[in-house]
């Protein structure tokens, strides 16, 4: 091993001793490279991204259905993954969802169309301007006015009456983001490209094609403590001390007993960024179609 390897192990080591220092298990390694979004930076009014679908070993739908609940944490809209639809596990949304119902009360029935799960796809693509970052997941809700990003890809499937993710024959998809008249950055439109072999790399698309990660592998199902605290509209952060998740209102900001890197608002990433949407309506406060990220 020359010098220089052994510096670089040595600085890997280090790097990746420092950076996990928080080891409860519901923590998780979150990279920006496994996620295709439709972000716009603050001054960009559209962008154009070229996108390959990379399709399933076995032949079904490479657009994988979850359902998850979204909600509004400290001004962020976030999603969380549902573990009584995922795993058939408890799930305090659901809970809180089926208790208002079951009221009978109206005011509270409609309450209750803040904690329903909503379903939404999971399709894993590669980013014709980022292949070197390898296979992402792109996560985005469907759309029952049938203006989502999945009834535009459905346009394309209609307009060419073909497998667009097949290796060989398949197309690329342009995926078009403007801004609406509320400045908030949609999809307006995705089209399709001449077909195109899914890489001219044989090896490159063998390691794409036997990718065998799935969804569960980059947005993490979290734990019924922490999702309680979320549904009673508390923001959880972890207590080292106690070994559970509290609500940060609830303990002093000064505390060494709190982990911040689990803290759900964590600071903005990327500032000044905003997540496009398929919205082309603003529904006044009840508008939750932000992409996000899951942390
Ligand atoms: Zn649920």
């Amino acid at each position: 091993m020359s010098k220089n390897s052994t510096l670089e192990a040595m600085l890997k080591q280090y790097e990746q001793n420092s950076s996990s220092k928080s080891s409860n298990n519901t923590k998780k390694e979150y990279d920006l490279k496994n996620y295709f979004t439709t972000f716009l930076k603050d001054k960009e009014n559209e962008a154009t991204k070229r996108i390959r679908i990379i399709p399933t070993t076995d032949g079904t739908t490479p657009f994988k259905e979850i359902w998850g609940h979204k909600i509004q944490v400290e001004g962020e809209w976030k999603t969380f993954i549902c573990p009584k639809h995922e795993k058939n596990e408890d799930c305090p949304f659901c809970e809180a969802h089926d208790a208002l119902r079951a009221t009978g009360d109206e005011a509270k029935k409609e309450l209750a169309k803040k904690y329903n799960a909503r379903r939404m796809y999971v399709v894993k693509v590669v980013d014709r301007e980022k292949e070197e970052e390898g296979i992402k997941f792109w996560r985005f809700n469907h759309d029952y006015r049938k203006q989502g990003i999945l009834d535009k890809i459905h346009g394309v499937l209609k307009a060419v009456q073909q497998n667009i993710t097949d290796p060989k024959t398949g197309r690329d998809l342009m995926v078009f983001i403007a801004r609406d008249q509320n400045k908030k950055p949609v999809v307006s439109t995705i089209s399709h490209v001449d077909p195109s072999p899914l890489s001219s790399d044989a090896d490159l698309e063998q390691e794409w094609l036997n990718d065998t990660r799935t969804w569960e592998d980059v947005y993490a199902v979290k734990p019924y403590d922490y999702l309680e605290i979320i549904v009673k509209g508390g923001v959880p952060v972890w207590d080292k001390e106690a070994s559970k998740f509290v609500d940060k209102s609830s303990v002093s900001e000064e505390s060494d007993n709190l982990d911040e890197e689990v803290t759900l608002g964590v600071p903005n990433v990327r500032p000044n960024v905003v997540a496009a949407t398929t919205a082309t309506v603003t529904e006044s406060s009840d508008n939750d179609e932000d992409d996000d990220l899951p942390f």
